[in-house]
């Protein structure tokens, strides 16, 4: 996976891909990543990058021209000359929401060109003639579109094939359709609380069942709309769906009392 980030602050985009698990993924040859200067490719002496929005109204956009040099400098044509090639998404609040299964999607791609907008965003014209995919980290406006590529790098970069081992991925939250099981370390007591006994008898099964029920009941409480998806869509199995019907009959019983 090579990930090209197009960002007038490169510096964001440098370190983090200098820190932990995207810089021992760096120097095992796995993963791989350039922040290009968008200003590096302005027209003009002052190296300007942004000017007023056409019809008025507040802040400034970021001008097509060096963005678009930009893009071509690092081998991305325009749509209606690029059949194939790697996914070219503009990071903004507008675009279709990020979550798991779009992470796993781009985690299999071979490279993901991330255009970073900043002031209010970029021309239209941009996006009509290089992008081909819009995506929004979630229902709130933030200052960059580095947060935002971070974000998506994060969440893709993790997924990588043999990035991080896969067994950590499989019961972690959103895998299956539900939330992850509370974890415990040591000590065994921590200001009075026990680790619950279960995950001290080294009973696998218990530690399952029980681990089972946690996730259920973390994503009954905090995420049921996870619960009602992932019954439509059919991810629970029967065991899961009787640790479901119980905790919610439970539920009921209790606000009945
Ligand atoms: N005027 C824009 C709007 O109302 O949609 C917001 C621009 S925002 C201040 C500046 C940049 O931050 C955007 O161009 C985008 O790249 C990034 N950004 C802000 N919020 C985002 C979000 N929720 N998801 C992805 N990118 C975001």
């Amino acid at each position: 996976m090579k990930y090209t980030v197009l960002t007038l602050f490169p510096e964001i985009i440098n370190a983090y891909f200098a820190t932990s698990i995207s810089a021992r993924a760096i120097q095992r040859g796995i993963i791989d990543y350039r922040a290009v200067n968008i200003r590096d490719y302005a027209l003009d002496k002052h190296r300007t990058c942004d000017d007023a929005p056409y019809g008025g109204g507040p802040g400034m956009l970021m001008l097509s021209e060096p963005l678009c040099r930009a893009l071509e400098a690092v081998g991305i044509q325009k749509l209606s000359a690029r059949p194939s090639g790697p996914q070219v998404i503009y990071l903004t609040p507008s675009g279709r929401p990020f979550n798991q299964d779009i992470a796993k999607k781009l985690a299999a791609e071979q490279e993901l060109v991330l255009v970073c907008g900043r002031y209010e965003g970029i021309d239209q014209r941009v996006i009509d003639l290089y992008i081909n995919d819009e995506i929004s980290i979630g229902d709130y406006v933030l200052a960059s579109g580095e947060v935002a590529a971070l974000a998506l790098i994060d969440a893709t970069c993790r997924l990588v094939d043999k990035v991080i081992t896969a067994e950590s991925l499989d019961e972690e939250s959103f895998s299956g359709g539900l939330l992850e099981y509370p974890q415990y370390t040591r000590p065994e007591i921590f200001d009075t609380i026990k680790v619950p006994d279960v995950l001290l008898s080294g009973h696998h099964e218990n530690i399952r069942r029980w681990r089972l029920e946690k996730r259920v009941e973390k994503t009954l409480r905090s995420r049921p709309d996870l619960i009602r998806t992932g019954r439509e869509l059919g991810y629970f199995n029967k065991e899961t769906n009787n640790v479901i019907d119980r905790l919610t009959m439970a539920e009921g019983d209790k606000e009945n009392e």
